[in-house]
């Protein structure tokens, strides 16, 4: 016998609706390319949007056609989330930041119908434009009298002149949940780069599964920044989590340094930012240098690598802002698991509390989780025992677009890392399963000796990587960015670990580097640290 509830689609543009409707008037900043910052409400997204919509049926597009966007976070850019997904094409956004031949490629195989463009991004587009046949229509996301004379790109339009020919009368087609709504490749640090395909209903259950309080805990009081580029799965789901609660969004487009930053938060009144790592860095030492406050900060979602105790701390303690640990992938939507307490742990002392808070946190309903061995048995939740991970969910892939075969495990996602799990269910990645150590058999995780690094005043970044051992097969050394005027020696480094981790755990060797190479993400790039950089460093 079936339930006899109502059966209307989940879809990206119902998000919307329900946002114009309850909370019309709720702003949305953003920092624009320009250089200035713009303000307007979600009834105006709302109705540009519905623009965008209609601009792409007079060009004739197709259901599931393909509209790429290469752009900051901003609000045109949230525009075409809603106005592409929600006409029934699927919106793939597309990480600025890799090398143009990879961009090529990802157009190629998406096979994009259009691309739009934020100016920054002009450059790119004159390199690739000739190579991306598919692409018939590419659109600069600014108004006409910014458009460059002889860009030499054919079709090219302004976005301002293109949705402003539209009205803004538009009725949301309804289709099946399951249709496609956006894409996003991974980042292909092994081969060629796959695409995860979103559909309307993975990212409408991901939306609410974020929002949710142990998650993002977002609300109508709340004023949200993604320095997460919507270019990185979808900037973890907040273009939709936050018409869904209607929050105020605040978006940075490109100045993403720790002074534009902070000024933001200040002058809009954030409450919850969320991004990696590298960009929390940079806003904390320029926040630490100013004797700065945060006046309205209450959390921040850290994740995309692991977040180091020392940046949790100073969050914590020196600023009062709560640090939600999250962890995730592309294949994920991104939302996997996130770290915040229960009722238990408030009582205990810090650091029982913190060694809780440097987990990646436990999971949100709709994802389920398990670690296995080898021969894929599964292991015990223990905190001890650990094993590769594995997914499964209504928001995590299940095949990848135009992909030969099926990655699943008996049904699981292999996420490539490797884990514990307590009792309590708090997940903690050791490693991903190529970073990490094998020493005599034993596994050393590159994560916790980076972390003890970063624990060092004068270290600013630390990556571990294994090295080839005649006797153990690989040993850890640990590559070291210093902090700008600090000093540290080798020994001291090496002292420094006596008492953290087992002895057989400490680095073999400390190398001093100028920078770490980062990858499109922002995350750092072992493969070329360990190939490029330290190709001729010997044990
Ligand atoms: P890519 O593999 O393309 O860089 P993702 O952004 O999807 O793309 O990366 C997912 C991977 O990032 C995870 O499998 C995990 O290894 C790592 N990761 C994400 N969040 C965390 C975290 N909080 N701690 C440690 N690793 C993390």
């Amino acid at each position: 016998m079936l339930g006899l509830m109502q059966r209307q689609p989940l879809s990206i543009s119902s998000l919307l609706v329900f946002a114009e409707r309850h909370h019309g008037d709720a702003q949305i900043v953003s920092r624009r390319v320009e250089g200035d910052i713009h303000r307007y409400d979600y009834r105006a997204l709302a109705a540009r949007a519905r623009r965008v919509a209609r601009a792409l049926d007079a060009w004739k597009l197709e259901p599931s056609d393909r509209v790429a966007t290469l752009a900051w976070n901003g609000y045109r850019h949230l525009e075409l989330y809603f106005g592409v997904s929600g006409s029934q094409r699927v919106l793939h956004t597309i990480n600025p930041r890799l090398h143009p031949d990879q961009t090529t490629w990802i157009v190629n195989h998406a096979e994009d119908r259009v691309l739009c463009f934020d100016m920054t991004f002009l450059p790119i587009v004159q390199a690739i434009h000739a190579k991306c046949p598919t692409v018939r229509r590419w659109v600069a996301l600014c108004a006409s009298d910014r458009l460059p004379a002889g860009s030499g790109i054919p079709n090219l339009v302004a976005y301002e002149d293109w949705i402003v020919a539209q009205s803004d009368r538009y009725d949301w087609p309804v289709f099946d949940e399951n249709t496609a709504s956006s894409m996003c490749y991974t980042s292909g640090t092994t081969g060629h780069p796959k695409a995860a395909l979103y559909s309307h209903r993975s990212s409408v259950l991901h939306a609410y599964g974020a929002a949710l309080p142990d998650a993002m805990n977002l609300s109508a009081r709340d004023a949200v920044l993604p320095v997460v580029p919507m270019f990185h799965v979808n900037a973890w789901g907040i273009p939709y989590s936050a018409p869904l609660t209607g929050c105020k969004l605040v978006f940075p487009g490109p100045a993403l340094d720790g002074k534009s930053l902070y000024e933001l938060i200040e002058a809009e009144g954030v409450t919850f930012a969320a991004g990696v790592p590298t960009v929390w860095q940079m806003l904390l030492t320029h926040v630490k240098t100013g004797g700065l406050k945060f006046h309205a900060l209450k959390r921040t979602m850290i994740g995309g690598s692991a977040c180091p105790p020392a940046m949790i701390h100073s969050f914590q303690d020196d600023y009062g802002v709560d640090v939600l640990h999250a962890w995730g992938m592309t294949e994920m939507s991104p939302l996997g698991t996130v770290c915040s307490l229960k009722n238990k742990h408030l009582d205990m002392p810090g650091d029982t509390q913190m060694a809780i808070r440097l987990k990646q946190g436990r999971a949100i309903y709709g994802v389920d989780m398990k670690i296995v061995d080898g021969e894929g048995r599964e292991q015990p939740w223990d905190g001890k025992s650990y094993g590769d991970l594995l997914v499964r969910g209504p928001w995590i892939v299940d095949r990848y677009y135009k992909g030969a075969g099926s990655p699943l495990v008996d049904g699981w996602f292999p996420t490539g890392d490797v884990a514990t799990i307590d009792a309590d269910g708090y997940m903690q990645i050791i490693d991903r399963s190529k970073d990490v150590i094998k020493s005599g058999g034993e596994w050393i995780s590159s994560i916790d000796i980076e972390n003890i690094a970063m624990g060092h005043p004068a270290v600013a970044m630390a990556a571990c990587i294994g090295m080839p051992h005649p006797k153990w097969d690989e040993r850890p050394i640990v590559a070291v960015v210093k902090k700008p005027g600090a000093e540290v020696t080798r020994e001291d480094l090496l002292k420094f670990y006596e008492g953290k981790i087992a002895k057989w755990q400490i680095p073999d060797d400390v190398v001093f580097v100028e920078a770490i190479p980062l990858g499109a993400t922002g995350k750092m790039l072992k493969t070329r640290l360990r190939g490029e950089q330290l190709k001729d460093y010997r044990l």
